[in-house]
C-alpha cells in the first residue's frame, strides 16, 4: 500500500510492482559465468541495454549502466579534467562538486539557466563540455535543455544533461540528441543503486572504474542484472504512459490554490516557469523549515526542505543562485508527489499546512 501522506519523490520513490517483478525473476548469477545460468544472466542484461537504447534512441553500445546518478555524473566530469568546462548554478552537487573549478552558468530568478549568459560564454571563454540538468529536483524548473544543447552543438562543445529528475516523469523524446545523459532508477520506480549513463559515440569510451572488462571497460565491477532488469520495467512503464498522455500537474495546481487561498503570504517559487508536474517549492511564514517538517511529519505527511543534496545539509545553494533573501532559504518546503497522488491527497495536505500555521500563531 503506498502512502498518501508521502511527498517526498524527488529525492526517492518506492518500488513499482513491474519492477519488483523484474528483480525477483531475474537470474542472480554472473553475467560473465560461462554457464546456462550466467549466459541467461548476460542475455537479460544485453536486452535490457537494448531497451533503454530503444528509449535513448541511441546505440546500445552507448549505453553504460552504472549504480546512480552520483555516480555517472562524476564520471563525466572527471573525463573532462584538465579542461575549461561550464556547469549551470543548478546542478546537483555530484556534478557541481566534481567540477570545482568549472565556470558557472548564472540561472534567472525563476530558476532557469540563462541561455544569453550561456551563448557569450560558448563565444568566448569556449568550454569543451557544458552540463545542465534536464529538471531541477529542488523547484521542479523544467531547463531549457534542448536549446542549450543546441547552442553547445553549434559551438562545438560536448552537452552533458543530468535527467535524474526528468526520466520517468516527462517523455524522453529528444533527449537522445545529447553526449551524455544521466538517469537513476530509484527516481522512476526503481531501485535504489542504479542508474545509467549515455556515452555517445563520439565521446567514448570513458574508462572510470578499472578492474573490469564489464561496460565495455568503461566500469568494471559485477553487473546488477536484477537491478538493471528492474530498472528498466519501471521506465517502461512510465514511457509507455507517456507516449500517450503526459501526467497532470492539476492536482498540484489545486493544491498552490489551495494552500494560497488560506495563507496568501506563502510565496511559491519558479511558478513563472514550466515545471515537474509533481513538484511545489514554496516559503513558508515562521518558524523554520525544519520545525514546519516535524510539525507535518507527527500528522504523517513526509516532504522535504527540498536541499537534502546540499553541501554540508545546510541552505540550499540552488535557490541562494536565484536570488532568495538568506532568511527564507530556512523557510523552505519542497512537496513532491508520486505518480499515483491524487488531488484528494494533495488537497489533504494543504489542510494540514493550513492548520498547523493556524496552530503555530496561536502558539
Ligand atoms: N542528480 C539529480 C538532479 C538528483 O536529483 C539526484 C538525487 N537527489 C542525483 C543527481 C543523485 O542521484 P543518485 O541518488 O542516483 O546518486
Amino acid at each position: 500500500m503506498l502512502n498518501p501522506k508521502y511527498f517526498d519523490a524527488n529525492a526517492t520513490t518506492p518500488l513499482h510492482p513491474a519492477a519488483r517483478e523484474a528483480w525477483l525473476s531475474a537470474p542472480w548469477h554472473n553475467a560473465s559465468g560461462l554457464y546456462a545460468d550466467g549466459a541467461a544472466a548476460r542475455e537479460l542484461l544485453e536486452d535490457c541495454r537494448g531497451r533503454l537504447a530503444d528509449i535513448l534512441v541511441c546505440e546500445p553500445e552507448e549505453v553504460v549502466f552504472v549504480s546512480g546518478a552520483t555516480e555517472a555524473n562524476n564520471a563525466v566530469l572527471h573525463h573532462f579534467e584538465g579542461k575549461l568546462v561550464a556547469v549551470s548554478a543548478l546542478e546537483h552537487p555530484s556534478v557541481r562538486e566534481a567540477a570545482p573549478d568549472a565556470l558557472t552558468l548564472a540561472v534567472t530568478a525563476d530558476g532557469v539557466a540563462d541561455l544569453d549568459a550561456l551563448r557569450d560564454m560558448l563565444e568566448q571563454e569556449k568550454p569543451a563540455l557544458v552540463s545542465l540538468m534536464a529538471a531541477n529536483n529542488e523547484t521542479g524548473a523544467l531547463q531549457p535543455w534542448r536549446e542549450a544543447l543546441a547552442l553547445c552543438c553549434g559551438a562545438d562543445a560536448a552537452f552533458h544533461c543530468d535527467a535524474a529528475q526528468w526520466m520517468g516523469k516527462m517523455h524522453a523524446a529528444l533527449i537522445q540528441e545529447c553526449d551524455f545523459i544521466t538517469g537513476s532508477a530509484h527516481k522512476f520506480g526503481g531501485p535504489k543503486g542504479v542508474g545509467f549513463l549515455k556515452v555517445s559515440a563520439a565521446h567514448g569510451p570513458l574508462r572510470w572504474m578499472r578492474g573490469g572488462p564489464q561496460e565495455g571497460r568503461q566500469r568494471g565491477g559485477t553487473e546488477n542484472v536484477p537491478g538493471i532488469a528492474a530498472m528498466l520495467a519501471a521506465l517502461e512503464v512510465h514511457e509507455e504512459q507517456l507516449a500517450t498522455a503526459p501526467y497532470s500537474s492539476g492536482p498540484r495546481d489545486a493544491f498552490e490554490n489551495a494552500v494560497a487561498r488560506a495563507m496568501p503570504d506563502v510565496q511559491f517559487i519558479a511558478t513563472g516557469t514550466p515545471r515537474l508536474w509533481n513538484t511545489s517549492l514554496f516559503i513558508v511564514p515562521p518558524p523554520t523549515n525544519v520545525k514546519w517538517l516535524a510539525r507535518l511529519s507527527r500528522a504523517g505527511f513526509q516532504l522535504s526542505t527540498g536541499s537534502a543534496c546540499s553541501r554540508g545539509g545546510g541552505a540550499s545553494e540552488v535557490l541562494a543562485a536565484m536570488g532568495l533573501p538568506v532568511d527564507a532559504l530556512t523557510r523552505v518546503l519542497r512537496v513532491s508527489s508520486l505518480w499515483e497522488t491524487t488531488e484528494d491527497d494533495w488537497l489533504a495536505l494543504a489542510e494540514t499546512i493550513r492548520v498547523t500555521a493556524e496552530m503555530t500563531k496561536a502558539e
